[in-house]
């Protein structure tokens, strides 16, 4: 078992980790790691409504399925060339977009008019989608600190077409130098990543337990901010594309530890774990959601919904 780990490129800590966490399922999750995602798309209903984009598609023999958390979002099941050299593509009615990344801003649900952060935006797939959402009402402030994802993004934002945000190079650890008290945040941490492998596969050997650390220490930052930046009765939204859950269960523990918040039910995914590596957390946190890459053909992914109460 730990043996199949190790020659799928696991390391002894990682191996060893993984099976704790998931048992005989750790396998199944570290195999179907080695296989390509599912190419999706988020149709861009700020330029295009879906039949109308799905019918165009279709005529050139493009064939696709619906991803059941997000509405404007397809996964192909048949492309006769590339879908990114199509001019619905080069125009902006559609968006490449991992389908597990498009549920965070489902579950943040923004509303034309409100006020929203994006405290970790670049290149953008997710704050394009708030904007979609938001039908280009209201504003987004949305942050990052990498120099060319940022490039990226403000060139995605343009083709989409969003007009309802503003992009600062700044960390978001700055959130409250603006002074807003935010109607809803999302925080799309910066992570290990360890929920990407089939589009990564040197993480497998490349990150330690310092990292994990490292993201751990930074997600509880940011989280901070967050909460102090949300109104009272507003929404966080907490994601990661990590599998650790030092990056997940553990930090929304931090939280409900720390903060007078409540977590939401989120409909898709999981349960979150509540007993990692046998340390048991509040029952509360199976409301927070994972995706798997075995049971939903997605990046290990993690999703959490929380209200500020006071
Ligand atoms: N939400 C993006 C999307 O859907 O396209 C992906 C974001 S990625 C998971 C995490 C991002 O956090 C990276 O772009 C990284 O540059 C950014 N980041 C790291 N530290 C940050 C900080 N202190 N403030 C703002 N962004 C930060």
């Amino acid at each position: 078992m730990l043996e199949k780990l190790f020659s799928l490129g696991y390391s002894k800590t990682f191996a060893e980790r993984y099976y704790q966490l998931w048992g005989e399922r750790a396998v199944k999750i570290a195999e179907a790691m080695e296989k390509p995602l599912p190419r999706c798309f988020r149709v861009n209903t700020l330029r295009i409504e879906i039949p109308k984009l799905t019918k165009l598609l279709n005529k050139k023999g493009f064939q696709f399925k619906r991803v059941p958390w997000a509405r404007e979002g397809f996964c192909l099941t048949r492309e006769p060339f590339s879908i990114t050299s199509t001019p619905e593509y080069l125009s902006g009615l559609l968006y490449i977009q991992e389908s597990s990344s498009m549920y965070p801003p489902v579950a943040l649900e923004p509303q034309p008019g409100e006020i929203v952060a994006d405290m970790a935006a670049a290149p953008g797939g997710k704050t394009s989608y708030l904007a979609q959402l938001m039908k280009n009402k209201g504003v987004i402030y949305a942050f990052d600190v990498g120099e060319e994802r940022l490039k990226e993004m403000r060139l995605n934002l343009s083709r989409l077409g969003v007009t309802n945000t503003i992009v600062f190079h700044k960390s978001s650890l700055y959130l409250s130098e603006l002074g807003i008290e935010f109607d809803k945040i999302l925080l799309d941490a910066p992570c290990t990543g360890s929920g990407t492998i089939h589009k990564n596969p040197e993480r497998k050997t490349n990150r330690t337990l310092d990292d994990v650390k490292f993201c751990q220490n930074l997600q509880m930052k940011l989280i901070k901010v967050a909460l102090e930046n949300l109104k009272k009765g507003g929404i966080l939204v907490y994601s990661t594309c990590s599998l650790e859950p030092e990056e997940n269960e553990f930090i929304i523990q931090w939280v409900l530890d720390n903060f007078k918040v409540e977590l939401l039910p989120l409909r898709y995914g999981e349960p979150a774990l509540v007993k990692p590596f046998g340390i048991k957390l509040s029952e509360e946190i199976a409301k927070a959601r994972r995706f798997y890459p075995d049971k939903h053909s997605t990046s290990g992914f993690f999703v959490a919904k929380i209200k500020k109460l006071e």
